[in-house]
């Protein structure tokens, strides 16, 4: 069979590969979107094949790198179905309609090149949806003779999966894994990782191959430290940017957990992201997928994001007299999307505060270089928001304890554990920027498993 690295390849974003059976059956891993620097929204419709003779697409979990490209696909002439978990379902349900409303919401504003980055509307995502079918974790699924396809928990996101999947084909067996982006052992709210057995290759993720996570205490103790420095021992405002789907989650639950042992100060919280609101919803639904901790949590309280102290902004002006209250005095924590700032609601939090000397920016997760997140981590001393140049006068600081990514150390033993349970033939490491993925893939080699192949794009490895 014949293994195509159509994205992720020397890079972080667009995941997709293609398995193509010697009898010309093809599947896709992931229909991710692209969007690294420099890159055209649009460039995503260029696929290199025909998305008429794809028979299968399977997403390893909602994030819109891994699923976001698949109303295209379908706008394209795809007309086959879509594996994936019941929460991945749910999850990627919300984040392709918010995706078709921003593309939607571009146009409305009439600039003459709008309609060029259009990628897909609502159409795309309600057909996207319809050819959804689910499948449970650990239950091998039967696609067709001699082609199975497993899902093994990743423990990055609620209903994330890595898969395996099984071939026969010329009288010999083989087996194939896909990672898909993993998490950590500690996630305050996921299960972790269950490593996937039996593999002859591997399709490995490698975002942080190349870094170590360096906050240990407790993700309560880190957070309540930060509150305690930019709002409680003096007045401020603490701005967390956030994704909105598990980084807010993960962050509203600790504020809980803090809340419900009385160690949260009183002081109130603003949840700005419908996004998020809905998606901590599904997350209260599909609570049998969170960890032992998360569960004990949930039957205790009857819930895991709502206490006290947390107020969700509803509508616009909720939001203008969130901007207004206090002459920036009173002090508060604002959670908001999107996590590196480029786009939605935190963009003007982080306008309105970005000059306000009394407000600290607490960076919670990955920035890639470009966005306005990797600009205020580098300590520039102005940065343009809305074509506006401004100077930054709040306090910049970073946390890396709610990452939904292994370190490295996290990485390799994720991979000791894989070789471990099988007889891994070869290695292939993705998502990654190309530096941090050659330093992992030394890391790898210097465990005596020589294999270890760093694909470019569109190039493809004929496997047995
Ligand atoms: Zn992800």
């Amino acid at each position: 069979m014949k293994l195509t690295f159509y994205g992720a390849a020397q890079q972080v974003t667009g995941s997709m590969f293609m398995l193509e059976l010697a009898d010309g059956y093809q599947m896709l891993i992931d229909c991710g979107l692209s969007y690294e620097r420099k890159q055209n929204l649009k460039d995503n419709a260029n696929f290199t094949f025909d998305p008429e003779t794809i028979d299968l697409v399977i997403i390893t979990h909602a994030h819109i790198d891994h699923s976001g490209n698949l109303p295209t696909l379908i706008k394209y002439g795809f007309s086959g179905q879509v594996l994936c978990t019941m929460p991945t379902m749910y999850l990627m349900e919300q984040l392709l309609f918010d995706s078709a409303g921003i593309q939607a919401g571009k146009l409305k504003k009439g600039h003459k090149q709008n309609d060029e980055r259009k990628l897909f509307g609502y159409k795309e995502v309600q057909k996207t949806i319809e050819r959804v079918v689910t499948i449970s974790f650990n239950q091998p699924f039967e696609i067709k003779n001699g082609l199975s396809v497993t899902f093994t928990e990743a423990g990055h996101i609620l209903g994330a999966a890595s898969v395996v999947i099984e071939v026969a084909e010329q009288n010999k067996s083989c087996r194939i894994g896909f990672t898909g982006d993993l998490g950590t052992d500690n996630n305050c709210l996921i299960v972790p990782p269950n490593p996937m057995k039996n593999l002859d290759y591997m399709v490995m993720e490698s975002t942080y191959g190349s870094r170590f996570h360096k906050d240990m205490e407790s993700a309560e103790d880190i957070l309540l430290k930060h509150i305690k420095a930019s709002c409680v021992d003096k007045p401020g405002r603490l701005i967390i940017p956030a994704f909105s789907i598990g980084r807010t989650q993960a962050i509203l639950f600790t504020l809980n957990k803090l809340f419900r042992s009385g160690r949260l100060p009183k002081i109130r919280i603003f949840a700005d992201s419908p996004l998020a609101m809905s998606s901590s919803a599904i997350h209260d639904k599909f609570i049998e997928y969170l960890n032992t901790e998360a569960k004990a949590f949930f039957t205790e309280y009857h819930t895991l994001f709502d206490f006290k102290q947390v107020y969700a902004i509803e509508d616009r002006e909720e939001k203008e007299e969130l901007n207004l209250t206090g002459s920036h005095l009173e002090s508060m924590i604002i959670v908001s999307s999107a996590g590196m700032m480029d786009g939605g609601r935190i963009q003007e939090h982080i306008k309105n505060n970005i000059q306000n000397t009394l407000c600290t920016v607490l960076v919670a997760g990955f920035c890639t270089p470009g966005s306005l997140g990797y600009d205020l981590m580098q300590g520039k001393s102005t940065v343009a928001i809305n074509k506006r140049e401004l100077s930054v006068y709040a306090r910049i600081t970073s946390t890396d304890t709610f990452s939904a990514h292994p370190d490295q150390t996290g990485l390799l033993s994720y991979f000791g554990k894989v070789k471990k349970a099988g007889h891994l033939k070869k290695v292939f490491l993705v998502h990654g920027e190309a530096e941090s993925i050659e330093i992992f893939k030394d890391k790898i080699t210097e465990t005596g498993f020589e294999n270890v192949v760093v694909p470019k794009r569109a190039e493809y490895f004929f496997l047995d």
